[in-house]
């Protein structure tokens, strides 16, 4: 995330301190996040970006594995003939 204001690249998510904040980033699917940088606190989209891109990886990693470990047991099949 980016900070809007000075477009540091390093904004930490900020806790909601109200009910009114929570119930705002329900509604709009935006979390709260804040620069230690220059102080600014507010409201951004939550990175559903790479969020999935980090889920692909992870299924990616597991059908690989899962595939070599298909290939290994037909070879040993194949090899005990
Ligand atoms: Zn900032």
């Amino acid at each position: 995330m980016i900070c809007p204001r000075c477009s540091n690249e390093k904004v930490y998510k900020s806790r909601s301190h109200n009910f009114f904040e929570k119930v705002l980033t329900k509604f709009l699917n935006q979390k709260f996040y804040r620069c230690h940088k220059c102080g600014w606190r507010g409201l951004l989209k939550f990175d559903t970006a790479s969020f999935f891109k980090d889920k692909v990886q992870v299924l990616a990693i597991f059908l690989s594995v899962f595939f070599a470990l298909i290939l290994g047991l037909l070879l040993l099949r194949y090899l005990n003939k």
